[in-house]
């Protein structure tokens, strides 16, 4: 079998780790072609970002220790994990020749004194340059053949959207081909960074926070592959956070579209794009631990069994959000409100989780992360009130609740079954929303009704017993 397997951070967060994904490597390589993508190991990208910031407030002894002490994490981790001498002195001195170019591109970065959207992308590349060396240099010191390749060395070549790039796939399959195929034909693992890739001039291009689940998918579409591995602390994609209901079950099946809307909700945090790659070539996606390997996780295919097409699949909360009521009787038949509103909460950088607007027109509710609730109250108040908005009224500490499965699709009294649910809880529901693919019912509630409500609903539906 031809399988992409990635690995997230804190699956290589530690000597022990590293040496059990190699084994993890090792072994699966006997039966099958393996491409590796990992993300750097955890915290890595998290201070790279950090050292950008130092930068930018001119703080540059902050950014050279920083700097500093992700290079001596690697060193480190490599000194004790690497047990042949000659692998060893291989490794530092890759992470030395790497370790360079990073403090060479600081100091080029301090000397100007900003961080350039090209700059930012090139310095936070390399958490994933960095522990990729560690885990190819464990695969040798197993006895298996492997190389360590940036998303640029793969092939991966991507628009000039700095922070946010897209992949060119026709350029990106031929260029993938022409590397991994001879590679995989030699048997040598080869063990990719994840996250970024570079442009038509070779400068480092990211896709985002998370980008190494998508770095794996479009390498996963370029070979054709049979499978791909999602492999991280997680057990796979839950009916509930099971720190909320003790009966969650890890779902055995779901479909793409599902496992978007749950990747926004659950503990799994998935690229957005990460399922853009495998819909045309419907490639199967497990996702799963590198600590419990005995469980399969859950498998995201394209169309799943009749069986498992129950109605809902899962019910998450997201905590913690603020919610904007704006009101105004100018905004009725006035083509144009929503796009203001949205606009102004757009120039301050503000992300609407969710909306609904009553037929009446007179009032339009928002939810926002509560961090952003200040940021989008003073921009409302300071452009639209008075104007198109009469009012505003926010509500801090609610949770938007949903619940998804394909199933719901035309099923009729689900919503009927789900507001009983929370109607026997004695919780009062703020706010509600369903798209028209019906795949997803969204509804907002007070932070404290919360836990009840997805308890309650786990039960409702018998997601204990989904598989
Ligand atoms: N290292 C990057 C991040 O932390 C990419 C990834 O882990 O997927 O966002
Ligand atoms: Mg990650």
């Amino acid at each position: 079998m031809k399988l992409v397997v990635k690995f997230g951070g804190t699956s290589i967060s530690s000597v022990k780790n590293i040496i059990e994904v190699a084994k993890i490597l090792h072994n699966l390589s006997k039966k099958n072609q393996i491409i590796t993508v990992c993300s750097a190991i955890s915290g890595v990208t998290d201070d790279l970002i950090q050292i950008s910031k130092f930068i930018q407030k001119g703080n540059k002894d902050k950014a050279k220790k920083l700097t500093k002490k992700i290079i001596q994490k690697h060193k480190q981790l490599a000194d004790d994990l690497i047990k042949k001498p000659q692998n060893r002195k291989k490794l530092l001195e890759k992470l030395n020749s790497d370790s360079t170019e990073l403090e060479h591109l600081l100091h080029g970065i301090i000397l100007l004194g900003e961080v350039t959207p090209r700059s930012m992308d090139y310095l936070i590349s390399f958490g994933e340059r960095l522990s990729i060396n560690l885990v190819a240099y464990a695969l040798l010191d197993l006895g298996s053949k492997s190389i360590p390749l940036t998303g640029k060395d793969i092939g991966i070549v991507t628009d000039s959207n700095f922070g946010e790039a897209r992949p060119l796939m026709d350029t990106t399959r031929i260029r993938i081909s022409k590397i991994a195929e001879p590679l995989l034909a030699k048997k040598i693992i080869p063990i990719v960074g994840g996250f970024a890739g570079a442009d038509q001039h070779g400068k480092f291009t990211t896709f985002g926070r998370g980008g190494s689940d998508y770095t794996a998918t479009i390498i996963a579409s370029c070979i054709n592959s049979d499978e791909i591995w999602l492999m991280s602390d997680v057990d796979g994609l839950m009916t509930a956070d099971p720190k909320i209901v003790k009966s969650a079950k890890v779902l055995k099946e779901v479909s793409y579209v599902e496992a978007i809307e749950m990747a926004l909700f659950g503990a799994k945090q998935i690229h957005p794009r990460t399922f853009e790659p495998l819909l045309s070539k419907k490639i199967p996606m497990r996702i799963r631990s590198t600590f419990n390997t005995k469980n399969l996780g859950t498998n995201v295919i394209a169309t799943p069994d009749i069986g498992t097409k129950k109605t809902v699949k899962c019910v998450s909360a997201i905590r913690n959000n603020g919610l904007i009521d704006v009101r105004g009787g100018s905004m009725v038949g006035a083509p144009g409100t929503a796009a203001k509103i949205f606009s102004t909460l757009a120039e301050v950088g503000v992300n609407i989780m969710m909306i609904s607007q009553s037929p009446s027109e007179s009032s339009i509710s928002i939810v926002v992360k509560k961090t952003d609730l200040d940021k989008a109250v003073s921009a409302l108040e300071m452009n639209l009130l008075g104007k198109i908005i009469k009012k505003l009224e926010v509500t801090t500490d609610v949770s938007i609740i949903a619940l998804i499965g394909s199933g719901m699709r035309g099923t009729i009294g689900v919503a009927s079954r789900v507001f009983g649910a929370v109607e026997k809880k004695g919780v009062n529901v703020v706010m509600i929303a369903q798209g028209s693919s019906e795949l997803n019912i969204a509804f907002v509630v007070k932070d404290s009704g919360c836990k009840s409500v997805v308890q309650a609903l786990h039960d409702e539906f018998e997601l204990a017993k989904i598989n």
